[in-house]
C-alpha cells in the first residue's frame, strides 16, 4: 500500500527535517519529530493515514517493502499554530532504538532531512515564534542542573526576562525622540538641556538596568554555576577537602606531598547552585619539572576560576609559601580555609587581615564544610531561597546590559556636563542597540549558528 514518492525539491523553501526528540536508549515511548511543508506528506506515506490538526490518531508506521514496523501515534499541527511555526507531525513510537532508527531511515526514504542540532528552536526563532533570548532558554531549560537553573529558564522562556529588556529599550526609544527633537527645533525653544525630567528618565533607566544586571548576573551563576579552584600547599588537605565537599571519594588522598599533579574537576549542587571544584597541585616551589608543570597549570585554573578556597594546614599554621602563595590571590575572592582543626582543636583568630572570609574545618572528619557553603554564597551575594526573580542568563546578556549601562551614564553626563544633545542621541541610540542584541536577530549568521549548535538534535 505504501509506494515511493517524488518529494519535490523546493527551490528556496526550508526542506522538512526529522528528528528523534526523546533521549537515546530505551523507553516506554519515542518521539520523532518532522516540521516543513512535507511534514502531512510524509505522516502520509508513512502510514497510510493524513492525520486531523492537533488530534491524536493512532497508526501502523511500513518500511518500504509495506511491512509494519511499529504502531504508535501521529499528531498533526498544521502552521502556523505549532513549535516551529511550520507544518509540524510528531510520531509517538514505542522507544526502541532499533524502532526508532527504522521509522526515521523510512521518513529519510521519503524525503526528509535529519535536523540539526537546535535547528527546530531556530526555525522557531525565524519564523517569530520566540525571540533570541527565549530560544536560548529552550536550551538551558533542557540543560538545567537544578531546579532553581530550571525555574529561572522557564521565566526567561515565557518571556519575562525580554519584556523587560524591550520595555527598557522602549524607554530609551522615548527618550531619544525627544532629545532630537529637540535638536532639531531649536525655536520650539523646548529647553531640554535643563530639564530635570528628562535627566531624571535617564536615571530612571539606569537603575532598570542596575536591577536587570543583578538579575541577571544571578542567572549566570545559576546556569554556567561558580568554578572554585581549591589551592595551597601540598598535603595541606586539599584533596581531602574536595573529596569531603563531594562527599565522594573522587580524587586520590595520601600521605606523600606533591601527589595531585593535574587539576581534577567535578561538580556539585549547593543549595541549588552547581559549584565546581577545582583540585590543583599543591602550590610549593618545586625543581621536579612534572610537579613545576603541574603548579603552572595549577595557577592558570586558579585564575580562570570564580573563586579559590585557599587551604591552610592550621596545625602547621600560616607558612612563608602560603604568605606568597597569598599574595597573589585576589582576597575579594578567596575563602581561606583553616582544615585540620581536629589536630589543633581550638580555632585561633586568622593573622591575615584582608581576608575577612574564612572557614575552619576538618575535612578528615567533615566538621566545618558549611561554612565553605555560606562562604561561596556570601562572596556572590547568591541567596538560594530567593532565586524567584533571576533570569537565566548568558555571558552574552551579561555583557549587553552592562555595556548599555555604560552607554546610558555617558547619555546622562553628555546632557548634564556638556549640554552636547547630539552625543546624548548617539550615546542612547548605542544602548539600544547593546540591549537589542538579546533579543533580536543577531548581525552575523556565525552567532547565530554558534547558539543553536549548542543545542540537543530533536530540539
Ligand atoms: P593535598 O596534598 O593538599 O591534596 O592533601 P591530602 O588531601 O592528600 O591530605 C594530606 C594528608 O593530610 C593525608 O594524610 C590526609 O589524610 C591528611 N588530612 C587531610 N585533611 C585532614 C584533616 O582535616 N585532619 C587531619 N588530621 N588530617 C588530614
Amino acid at each position: 500500500m505504501v509506494h515511493n514518492p517524488q518529494i519535490d525539491n523546493d527551490l528556496g523553501q526550508p526542506d522538512t527535517i526529522a528528528a528523534i526528540a526523546t533521549p537515546p536508549g530505551f523507553g516506554g515511548i519515542g518521539v520523532i519529530r518532522i516540521s516543513g511543508e512535507k511534514s502531512l506528506d510524509l505522516v502520509y506515506l508513512l502510514t497510510g493515514l493524513r492525520p486531523e490538526p492537533r488530534r491524536a490518531v493512532l497508526c501502523k508506521f511500513y518500511d518500504r517493502h509495506g511491512d509494519v514496523v511499529d504502531e504508535g501515534i501521529a499528531l498533526y499541527f498544521p502552521s502556523p499554530c505549532s513549535y516551529t511555526g511550520e507544518a509540524v507531525c510528531e510520531l509517538q513510537c514505542h522507544g526502541a532504538p532499533v524502532v526508532l532508527n527504522l521509522v526515521m531511515q523510512r521518513l529519510v526514504e521519503l524525503g526528509a532531512r535529519i535536523a540539526q542540532p537546535g535547528e527546530y528552536t531556530k526555525r522557531a526563532f525565524l519564523n517569530g515564534k520566540l525571540d533570541l533570548s527565549q530560544a536560548e532558554a529552550v536550551a538551558d531549560l533542557i540543560n538545567s542542573s537544578t531546579e532553581a537553573a530550571a525555574k529561572s529558564a522557564m521565566r526567561s522562556l515565557d518571556g519575562e526576562f525580554s519584556a523587560q529588556v524591550d520595555s527598557i529599550i522602549q524607554r530609551l526609544v522615548k527618550l531619544r525622540v525627544y532629545v532630537e527633537a529637540a535638536i532639531d527645533f531649536p525655536e520650539e525653544e523646548i529647553d531640554f538641556l535643563d530639564d530635570r525630567k528628562l535627566m531624571n528618565q535617564i536615571t530612571d533607566i539606569s537603575t532598570m538596568l542596575d536591577h536587570l544586571l543583578f538579575r541577571t548576573a544571578a542567572g549566570r551563576l545559576l546556569r554556567d554555576g561558580v568554578s572554585t579552584a581549591i589551592a595551597g600547599l601540598p598535603n595541606a588537605g586539599k584533596s581531602s577537602l574536595m573529596n569531603r565537599l563531594l562527599g565522594e571519594d573522587r580524587v586520590i588522598v595520601t600521605p606523600q606531598a606533591g601527589t595531585t599533579r593535574d587539576t581534577v574537576d567535578a561538580h556539585i549542587d549547593i543549595n541549588g547552585l552547581a559549584v565546581r571544584f577545582i583540585d590543583t597541585a599543591g602550590l610549593r616551589s618545586s625543581s621536579d619539572a612534572v610537579e613545576s608543570q603541574g603548579i603552572s597549570r595549577a595557577w592558570d585554573a586558579i585564575n580562570a576560576a570564580d573563586i579559590s578556597l585557599y587551604v591552610i594546614d592550621s596545625s602547621l599554621g600560616v607558612t612563608d609559601d602560603d604568605r606568597k602563595n597569598l599574595r597573589q590571590l585576589d582576597p575579594s575572592t578567596t575563602v581561606l580555609v583553616w582544615n585540620k582543626i581536629d589536630l589543633t582543636g581550638q580555632i585561633d583568630p586568622s593573622p591575615i587581615d584582608e581576608f575577612y572570609c574564612e572557614a575552619f574545618v576538618s575535612a578528615l572528619r567533615g566538621d566545618g564544610i558549611e561554612q565553605i557553603h555560606s562562604a561561596i554564597a556570601a562572596i556572590f551575594g547568591f541567596d538560594a531561597d530567593n532565586t524567584e526573580s533571576t533570569f537565566i542568563a548568558r555571558r552574552r546578556h551579561i555583557a549587553a546590559i552592562k555595556s548599555a549601562h555604560r552607554f546610558v551614564d555617558s547619555a546622562f553626563h553628555a546632557l548634564d556636563e556638556q549640554k552636547a544633545g547630539e552625543l546624548a542621541s548617539q550615546d542612547l541610540r548605542d544602548a539600544m542597540m547593546e540591549l537589542g542584541k538579546i533579543t533580536q536577530v543577531p548581525s552575523s549568521d556565525e552567532l547565530l549558528g554558534e547558539i543553536f549548535s549548542s543545542f540537543c538534535i530533536g530540539k
